[in-house]
């Protein structure tokens, strides 16, 4: 079953890479901790401590 996305702009769900009615990117309806996203802020968050740190 699911290779549903969702347009995070129009909400509107699609089985394509991109969103039918603006042509944005489309996203898993339910991101979860997996988001790319979520693991860059904590790369950030972790080098931020780290600079302070080393400070
Ligand atoms: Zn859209």
């Amino acid at each position: 079953m699911s290779n549903i996305k969702t347009c995070p702009d129009c909400r509107d769900y699609t089985l394509k890479d991109e969103c039918q009615k603006c042509g944005a990117g489309v996203v898993s309806p339910h991101p979860p901790r997996f988001s790319p996203e979520d693991r860059y802020g904590k790369y950030r968050r972790k080098l931020k401590k780290i600079t302070k740190e080393g400070a």
